[in-house]
C-alpha cells in the first residue's frame, strides 16, 4: 500500500510504498533533498578562516581504529541517510562532470588502485563460490 509523507526538506508531499517507511526515519522527494538535509543539518557554515584552520590541523591526522569504526557504523547500510535511494540520471551526469578532469593525488590513486584490487579479489571468489553451487 502507498502512503501519503512529507519530504523532510522541502515539505513537498510524496507517495511511498509502506516497506519503505520502515526503513527509513525519513522521507524525501528526492535524493537530492535528502543529501541536501544532511549537508545542511551537519554543517554550519564557517569562515574561510576556519576552515583553512581546520583543515590544516586535521591534515595528515589518522583517527584511532576507534573513532573509525564508530564512523563507520553510523554511516553504514540503513544508518546511512542515502540508504534505498538512488541517484538520478541527472544528478549522476553532474556529478560526473564535476569530477572529470580533476586529479588526484598519487596517494589517493594508490589507495584507490588497492580498493579496486580488493573488490576484483572478493568478487571473483564470490564468482568463484556461486560457480561451484552451479556445478
Ligand atoms: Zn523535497
Amino acid at each position: 500500500m502507498k502512503v501519503k509523507v512529507i519530504c523532510e526538506y522541502c515539505g513537498k508531499s510524496i507517495l511511498r510504498w509502506e516497506y519503505e517507511l520502515t526503513r527509513t526515519k525519513n522521507c524525501f522527494c528526492s535524493p537530492e533533498h535528502a543529501y541536501a538535509w544532511r549537508i545542511g543539518r551537519h554543517t554550519q557554515p564557517c569562515s574561510e578562516e576556519t576552515k583553512t584552520k581546520i583543515s590544516k590541523s586535521n591534515t595528515g591526522k589518522i583517527q584511532t581504529q576507534e573513532t573509525r569504526n564508530k564512523i563507520s557504523k553510523k554511516t553504514k547500510g540503513k544508518n546511512n541517510p542515502f540508504y534505498g535511494c538512488k541517484h538520478t540520471e541527472k544528478s549522476r551526469r553532474l556529478i560526473s562532470e564535476k569530477n572529470t578532469g580533476k586529479k588526484a593525488t598519487i596517494q589517493t590513486r594508490q589507495k584507490m588502485r588497492e580498493t579496486k584490487l580488493r573488490f576484483n579479489n572478493s568478487f571473483r571468489g564470490r564468482l568463484r563460490s556461486l560457480i561451484i553451487k552451479l556445478i
